[in-house]
């Protein structure tokens, strides 16, 4: 077919898709704005296609330096209101499962679809695995295309439900949905707006959906510091509750009633078995039951698009005063265990035949034959004697067994509660520990007294201030590690993070989907775990943000572990020591300047020229951290009184825990103090010096 008919064709036309042309087709009807992939077979028509056609279709593409990074391109421009898509065959997202994860939490406001292309029978892979197993990891909802019309109807709906729920949907395909052709009718191109952006001298002619986005902050939705997380996780369970109500309504799951289309003379009673399939699979199960020669067997097939949540009412009215249920899925028993467990909760005896007992393969593609093949397995070719007592005869057995071992199991548990209680010692520690968290003072995680890090914040806020960038236009993308303190006030530096080595990534797409300053932070072995690839990818991209590696000369946050920038390995072994500077200079970046950030005027210098930088700047800020042992102590400081006009200005904008207000006047503690130096630099009543006396 001529691909262009992708973006140009119309409403009503008809077109002959392979499943991955559709699902270009539906991201351009859907309005998608930036779309991030690394190639991966059985997805890798998507990319192929998006980077002949993402100029004309108006959109921002690119083949991101690994999965992971093309996810954080995608999370970042969905939390900044735009339509994102990223693909990636099913092992893809075993490498951006660690943003992934975080991103179902953090919401996708503009919307974002994640097509996990899976390959079963692996034929370009190295394994079989099922991504369905994800979207129960994640928490997040599921819908699986049968066909190239669904794919792309599918993925038109998948925005419209994350863009509700600001919740990544995941669209499974698998190798043969995304390979098979089909008729696909297109629908209507949903144009986001019709001014060019020259951003990045991109130059679009057609329609354009990629309007820059504004990343709105709100740390309480984007910053998954555990206070937060706890909170996100529990509007994740509500949400995943309400969207398990659209599955169970929805019109991607309907019953396929195979009576109503057996035209033959022969038709026998309807049978009292259904079957429950989804995907490719589905398309086997249709083969056998309605257009071969077991036509006759008149099975309802209850065929599931939207897939999780699983739809437990609808599959529990479906299965209902059947006498046997077979599922049909490809590669694990993913919906086979759903079906179990609500036969188990409702106390229904109904054989469910599938992989578990041995009905269909474990492992592998399916096809007709197989699905045929497993359905004789139970039912004789003369469909009247049905091959179920047996089973039905162990599943009764089995819930004898388990109903009386409940009863022992839960007398025991009783008992074993019950003795737990009745301890007078453990009442006793209840005791304490209540005792002990009621009087514990609220003490917020801060940055220790003297850490560079502290000096870091304060001086790119001052530049921003000098260059007039306002907050609201200025994000921080931050990591996984201290630095992540930022996030409280008065430092305000941390507005989005995922995961480890996200801040890199997250800034390539903030930088696409929106006209603020980005400055990332992260850590130098921080750097070294995941930080050196979306390095790359923000340069080889043309990215523009600023990236600041907190080098701090140890892993500090899990307690001073060496990383590869410092001269001993884990054993304690003199090692060569690995240059941050040369690796940014490696991957591409023209601007690399290292300080230490101690030097108030220099880093406030330093920030100013790096965010005026058009590209990917790095600023090293490289100061050991206060706690690596041996470390010389340095002088504590005081507040001159006679100078001092009491502002407060050291209080409330460095946070140090050693200065505090006492009796209504600021004290420098002689114990918590590092003798960093940077209140002295930023007290402009020069009123703090070195206390001489200690
Ligand atoms: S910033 Fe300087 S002048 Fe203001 S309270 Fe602190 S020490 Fe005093
Ligand atoms: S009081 Fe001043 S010198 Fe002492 S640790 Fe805090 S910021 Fe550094």
């Amino acid at each position: 077919m001529d691909l262009n008919q992708l973006v140009n064709g119309k409403s009503g036309d008809k077109e002959f898709l392979l499943g991955n042309e559709a699902a270009v087709r539906g991201a351009i009807e859907a309005g998608v704005s930036v779309a991030a992939t690394y190639p991966g077979t059985p997805s890798s028509e998507i990319g192929n296609i998006l980077s002949i056609l993402a100029k004309d279709a108006g959109l921002f593409f690119e083949f991101s330096i690994n999965e992971k990074v093309a996810m954080e391109v995608a999370a970042s421009s969905a939390a900044s209101g735009l339509k994102s898509f990223t693909f990636m065959k099913h092992v893809g997202l075993n490498v951006a499962s660690d943003s992934f994860l975080t991103a179902v939490y953090t919401g996708t406001p503009g919307g974002m679809v994640v097509l996990s292309a899976d390959d079963p029978s692996m034929f370009s892979s190295q394994n079989e695995q099922d991504n369905r197993h994800y979207a129960r990891l994640a928490n997040c909802p599921v819908l699986e295309p049968s066909n190239p019309q669904e794919v792309k109807d599918m993925m038109k709906y998948g925005y419209e439900l994350s863009k509700e729920f600001s919740i990544p949907v995941i669209l499974r395909t698998t190798t043969r949905i995304s390979h098979m052709r089909g008729v696909v009718e297109l629908g209507d191109v949903e144009i986001i707006n019709n001014k060019t952006d020259d951003f990045n001298n991109i130059n679009f002619a057609k329609n354009v959906h990629w309007e820059k986005g504004f990343f709105k902050k709100d740390p309480k939705q984007f910053v998954p510091v555990p206070e937060n997380s706890m909170v996100m996780h529990e509007k994740l369970v509500a949400k995943m509750e309400d969207i398990e109500e659209l599955a169970n309504n929805s019109d991607l799951n309907f019953i396929f009633n195979s009576f109503e289309n057996i035209n033959s003379e022969n038709v026998k009673p309807k049978s009292k078995y259904g079957i429950i399939s989804s995907g490719s699979a589905f398309n086997y199960a249709y083969d056998v039951v309605v257009e071969d020669n077991l036509a006759n067997l008149g099975f309802n097939i209850l065929k599931l698009g939207f897939t999780y949540p699983f739809p437990k009412d609808l599959v529990l009215d479906f299965i209902e005063g059947l006498d046997g249920i077979f599922v049909v899925e490809e590669v694990d028993p993913i919906m086979e265990k759903e079906v179990l467990a609500i036969i188990g909760e409702v106390g229904i005896d109904i054989p469910v035949f599938g992989k578990l007992d041995g009905n269909f393969p474990l492992i592998h593609e399916f096809n007709s034959d197989i699905v045929r093949d497993s359905i004789n397995k139970v039912i004789d070719s003369s469909f009247n004697t049905i091959n179920t007592i047996n089973t039905i005869n162990t599943i009764n057995n089995g819930n004898n067994i388990n109903n009386t071992n409940k009863g022992s199991n839960s007398n025991n548990i009783n008992n074993n509660i019950n003795n737990s209680n009745n301890s007078s010692n453990d009442l006793n520690i209840n005791k304490r520990l209540k005792d002990i968290k009621d009087n514990l003072p609220s003490r917020p995680p801060t940055l220790c007294p003297g850490c560079s890090h502290r000096a870091t914040y304060f001086g790119v806020r001052r530049a921003a201030e000098e260059l007039n960038i306002s907050n609201e236009n200025l994000i921080f993308s931050s990591d996984i590690g201290c630095y992540t303190l930022g996030v409280s006030p008065p430092y305000e530096t941390t507005d989005y993070l995922l995961s480890m080595g996200s801040s890199i990534g997250d800034a390539c797409g903030f930088s696409v989907a929106t006209n603020q300053h980005i400055v990332s932070f992260i850590g130098d072995s921080t750097f070294f775990h995941g930080g050196i690839p979306p390095l790359i990818n923000g340069v080889h991209n043309k990215h523009k943000f600023v990236v600041t590696i907190l080098d701090n000369r140890t892993t500090a946050m899990t307690g001073g572990q060496p990383n590869p920038g410092l001269p001993v390995d884990g054993m304690g072994n003199q090692a060569p020591e690995i240059s941050i500077e040369e690796i940014a200079k490696a991957c591409g970046c023209e601007f690399v300047e290292t300080i230490n950030p101690m030097n108030l005027s220099k880093t406030i210098d330093t920030y100013k020229r790096a965010l005026e930088y058009d590209g990917v700047s790095v600023i090293i800020a490289k100061h050991p951290c206060t706690l690596i042992k041996g470390l010389k102590r340095k002088r504590p400081m005081v507040i001159k009184e006679n100078k001092c006009n009491n502002c407060q200005n050291c209080v409330t904008t460095l946070a140090c825990p050693a200065i505090s207000i006492v009796d209504g006047k600021v004290e420098i503690d002689d114990l918590l103090c590092k003798g960093c130096t940077v209140c002295v630099q930023m007290c402009d009543e020069k009123a703090i010096g070195v206390k001489k006396d200690i």
